[in-house]
């Protein structure tokens, strides 16, 4: 009476593949975890400067946070946010008066020079002719 209990080898699930007609485990390891490129949900914000709708990672935010008004390159920081395109233009907009109002705050002295300075770094954009003789600040 001898019960041999002879290991058998594991039952491995074997499917064929229609396209190559070879026998394979079920759960191949290899490549199988691709899922089906979805079209992407993409998160869509307005600019304040000229108010066109573009997706959020396009937009720079600036948020009113506890310490004031500045850039958040991360954007997540809590607080209110606004975004503005990374052209100059749309920030000149938002700088005279738009983003104060998105952010329903008044923007410090010092908040602003900090924008304005980031603005500076900016491309001047498409509509303005390449020039850097008029850096003299003369804005009516
Ligand atoms: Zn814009």
């Amino acid at each position: 009476m001898s019960q041999k209990k002879a290991a058998q080898p594991k039952h491995i699930p074997v499917r064929m593949c229609i396209g190559c007609r070879e026998a394979l485990a079920k759960r191949a390891p290899a490549m199988s975890q691709k899922k089906a490129a979805q079209p992407k949900h993409i998160p869509v914000r307005m600019c304040i400067g000229c108010r066109e709708a573009l997706a959020k990672r396009a937009l720079i935010r600036v948020v009113r946070g506890p310490d004031g008004v500045r850039i958040d390159p991360s954007g997540k920081a809590s607080g209110r946010g606004a975004y503005i395109h990374n052209q100059r233009a749309c920030w000149e907009k938002s700088l005279s008066g738009a983003l104060a109002q998105a952010l329903k705050s008044e923007i410090s002295t010092g908040d602003r020079d900090a924008l304005v300075s980031y603005m500076s770094r900016l491309d001047p954009g498409p509509q303005q002719k390449p020039d850097p003789a008029t850096s003299a600040g003369g804005t009516a």
